[in-house]
């Protein structure tokens, strides 16, 4: 069982599923200005239309952006601890992702990440990232949102 979301694919989410059955990483992108866009939505945030939304490649390069270990498992059978990530893709979107690889205790936020593949069981897969060793991206930059959620935080 995944540990992230995997809701059916509707008509706005289906073109992105369909490029992670061939594990490509794609991202929505509007032809009028240009805007890319994470998670795909029925209208361009940046622009307001509604045509000409389509798919480009990422270059599956990213920074972790925040994170958080999760001790106590949504799903029972879900091995603990594991580590939920904000990644910024390196075209400027952020996915809600999965760090692996190493232990739970060795991420920092503005880690350099690389994509990589979980297989779901109907054909789909879920893009997950793992560390890029030589650790942070040489250009690396913590973003804060006015919010702020400004680093790992425990999850109990
Ligand atoms: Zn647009």
């Amino acid at each position: 069982m995944s540990l992230l979301d995997a809701s059916p694919p509707d008509e706005t989410t289906a073109g992105w599923w369909d490029a992670t059955r061939a594990h490509r990483l794609v991202l929505q992108t509007c032809t009028a200005c240009g805007g890319q866009q994470h998670p795909p939505r029925s209208v361009c945030l940046r622009c307001g239309t509604t045509d000409g939304l389509g798919w480009v490649p990422a270059n599956g390069s990213g920074v972790v952006d925040s994170f958080t270990v999760v001790h106590r498992a949504a799903h029972l059978d879900a091995a603990v601890p594991y580590v939920i990530a904000r990644v910024r893709v390196a075209e400027g979107p952020i996915l809600l992702t999965r760090l692996e690889g190493r232990p739970v205790d060795a991420w920092a936020v503005g880690d350099a990440v690389s994509l990589a593949w979980e297989d779901l069981d109907d054909g789909r897969a879920l893009p997950v990232f793992h560390g890029v060793e030589g650790g942070r991206a040489p250009d690396a930059h913590v973003q804060h949102e006015p919010t702020g959620q400004t680093g790992p935080h425990e999850e109990r």
